[in-house]
């Protein structure tokens, strides 16, 4: 995971903002860990149209303690030929800011594999998170900072019950960072 390059000067106060927030409130109750074991179940099964009502209970419990507008998704078999532009890194899902719309795909583009549970959960989060940075933060733009990356762990390690991993980031060229795995797993081992 590699975090985008900082915008021009217009949008570099939030950005930073993006950057710095790096933790996220979360629900006290089970009900996003209960949701994240239907779409396990669910994928198991290869019953896509129980994944998509469990996605779709998830994202409107995640909504609700949010305090946000609801978002749609869309669970589709395989990845579309057309995505996001800009957002390059989206393998396995993306948002659209204006429809509020999620989409997330089952299977990869190429090899036509099936996604793993846990890729597939994480890419909701993530989507999820780019839903908060519009609706919660009102950011003008969300772009994948350091803090964005970590919001999204933080409501991904809640969902699946797994501990929280602090990140270790290194940095790169023009301003860009990426995650140190080698680092960030001896970290939380
Ligand atoms: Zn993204």
């Amino acid at each position: 995971m590699v975090t985008d390059t900082p915008p021009r000067k217009s949008d570099l106060d939030a950005f930073r903002e993006s950057d710095r927030i790096t933790t996220l409130d979360i629900p006290k109750n089970a009900v996003l860990p209960e949701f994240a074991k239907a779409i396990e179940s669910a994928m198991k099964a290869q019953q896509t149209q129980k994944v998509r009502t469990a996605c779709a209970g998830f994202l409107s419990a995640a909504s609700q303690f949010y305090d946000v507008p609801e978002c749609t998704v869309r669970v589709l078999a395989s990845r579309p030929l057309r995505v996001r532009e800009h957002w390059t890194t989206e393998l396995f899902g993306d948002y659209a800011p204006d429809t509020k719309v999620i989409r997330v795909w089952m299977r990869t583009a190429v090899r036509k594999e099936i996604t793993s549970f846990g890729t597939f959960l994480s890419t909701l989060c993530h989507e999820f998170c780019h839903h908060l940075d519009f609706q919660e933060f009102a950011f003008a733009d969300s772009w994948h900072t350091r803090g964005f990356y970590e919001r999204a762990a933080v409501l991904y390690h809640h969902a699946r019950g797994t501990p929280q991993k602090r990140l270790v980031w290194a940095a790169m060229a023009g301003g860009r960072w990426r995650i140190d795995w080698p680092k960030t797993n001896r970290r939380s081992a």
